[in-house]
């Protein structure tokens, strides 16, 4: 029954593994560009069993009716089988993604396991509202499961951000259908299993895989499903929105970002120098908050330029599976494809190429296959090149230098997206102002991606659409029903007696 890298990628519908019916697709190692596994797609008719499976559990299972405690056990047993299988999951993500092992032994797969005890605790500290301020009455909120949530998970940390979908969606007593990306299927197809081996009862969680056009298309537009989760791109972020709303389906939507860390003058300019590197190039450089817009401010540029460009040089590019890597290779062909013509077009779009935007020289033989680049640095007088409006979402940085407080917040805030800020400076009224002013759904101060689970997370503008976090995720995984109930006899109108 274990799905491996060897293995075709399967459906698991209903506690059971089952070949799709659509085109096989390969899936590729991108530390050596080799293809190390096929997955079977799943049609529209495979989605409809799947979804099928996911109403019947919601409908006949005892999971919707369990009380707090039962679920709150089954949660931390199902965190207790993910952290038992940590290096297992580390080698399939890695093997798929090409994220350095370091990072997802060390947090990708632990954050994994504790997104479960996470929803746990939260879901045994949960409270609910009581309303008596209409004299005689008191009215109580209620909150029940909404149904069948279509979980869709981008492929740049498949496990890490997968597993919060299903972890909320089971906490308030839901039922799901994950779709991973047709890229990064492996570590997700056995995650599912695992919890299965856990004793998470069979139609309670279901998996399909495929391209979004076909079967991620297929879950979003199918009539069983009740609300839909969805990390990933911005366009796909509409398309999917489109369709739910087509369906007055409830959604949020993860999105892109263009994020802008300012660095102050009065920061503390190692930390600030440490952290813009890790801000951009962690994960590859791909991901979601990425610090893809360094804003420094006039007096310390120069040696900053010279202090990031100089790092980045140095940083060690190489297979994911070894301690000493800091940089992988891209997730895909394509992804490279993206990151290299980015760098090609940077001079004649008034960018000053820094450093890297070249294929790596002097890997190993076994790497020569493989997606990586070199990261790059460029300088940039605005925000007028694609490279600092688009999301290229690789180890592409660009920095603008400022000119004082106004400079700062105009320059940072003249994007579409609003994912995250990141603000250096030890100076309490430039920080204070800073956090108030900046149009993002998170700012961080003197930090770098510090999630705090139980704060709402998510983007202004074109960086999505609701927050996922601890009661975030309790107003959209539950229906709100309100109770009023008089606390004397009423008396109504007496239609028809006369
Ligand atoms: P993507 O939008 O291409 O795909 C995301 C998922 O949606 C995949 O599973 C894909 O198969 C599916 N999909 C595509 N088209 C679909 C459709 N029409 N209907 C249903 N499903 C469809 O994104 P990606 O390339 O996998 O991920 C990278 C993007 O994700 C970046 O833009 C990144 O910023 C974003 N992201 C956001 C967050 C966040 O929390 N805000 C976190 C991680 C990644």
């Amino acid at each position: 029954m274990n799905q491996s890298a060897a293995a075709p990628i399967q459906a698991f519908i209903e506690g059971t593994s089952r070949p799709g019916a659509g085109a096989e697709l390969p899936v590729i190692d991108p530390t050596s560009g080799r293809q190390i596994a096929t997955l079977r797609e799943d049609s529209a008719a495979d989605v409809d069993r799947a979804v099928a499976a996911a109403c019947r559990a919601f409908a006949r299972s005892d999971w919707p009716r369990l009380g707090i405690a039962a679920r709150q056990e089954m949660l931390l047993r199902l965190h207790d089988a993910i952290l038992a299988h940590v290096p297992e999951l580390a080698e399939l993500e890695c093997a798929a993604l090409g994220v350095p092992m370091r990072d997802l032994l060390g947090m990708h797969l632990p954050r994994a396991a504790y997104n479960f005890r996470f929803f746990a605790e939260f879901i045994g500290q949960a409270c609910g509202d009581v309303y008596d301020q209409t004299d005689g009455y008191r009215s109580l909120v209620l909150r029940e499961p909404v149904g069948v949530a279509a979980l869709i998970a981008p492929w740049n940390a498949p496990c890490a951000l997968a597993s919060m979908k299903i972890a909320a969606a089971l906490a308030f007593g839901n039922t799901c259908v994950l779709k991973p990306s047709e890229q990064t299927p492996l570590a997700l197809a056995r995650l599912v299993e695992i919890l299965h081996e856990a004793g998470l009862p069979p139609g309670v969680v279901n998996l399909v895989n495929g391209r979004g056009a076909v079967t991620g298309a297929a879950l979003v537009d199918h009539p069983g499903v009740d609300l839909v989760s969805f990390t990933g791109g911005t366009e796909t972020g509409r398309a999917i929105m489109a369709a739910a709303g087509r369906r007055l389906v409830p959604c949020t939507m993860e999105l892109g970002g263009k994020s802008a860390n300012i660095v102050f003058a009065s920061a503390d300019y190692d930390r600030a120098l440490d952290a813009a590197l890790a801000a951009i190039f962690a994960n590859n450089g791909q991901q979601c908050l990425a610090g893809s817009r360094i804003l420094v401010e006039k007096p310390i540029a120069e040696r900053f330029i010279a202090d990031f460009t100089d790092r980045t040089r140095r940083i060690r590019i190489g297979d994911p599976r070894d301690t000493e890597t800091e940089l992988g290779p891209l997730a895909s062909a394509a992804q490279r494809a993206r990151v290299l013509g980015y760098a090609k077009g940077a001079p004649a779009e008034g960018l000053t190429l820094l450093t890297g935007g070249g294929v790596p020289a002097g890997l190993p033989d076994r790497l020569a296959g493989g997606f990586f680049v070199e990261p790059v640095a460029a300088l940039a007088p605005d925000n007028t090149a694609r490279a600092c409006r688009e999301e290229i979402f690789g180890p592409f940085v660009t920095i603008q230098v400022f000119d004082g407080y106004d400079d700062a917040i105009g320059r940072a805030n003249d994007t579409d997206f609003g994912l995250v800020s990141y603000v250096w400076s030890d100076h309490l009224p430039t920080v204070e102002r800073a956090t108030r002013d900046l149009r993002s759904g998170v700012v961080w101060v003197n930090t770098t991606m510090t999630r705090e689970l139980r704060a709402p997370f998510g983007g202004y503008r074109n960086s999505g659409v609701g927050r996922e976090g601890g009661e975030a995720c309790q107003q959209f995984y539950t229906e709100a029903k309100t109770v009023t109930i008089p606390s004397r006899p009423t008396t109504s109108r007496r239609f028809g007696a006369g």
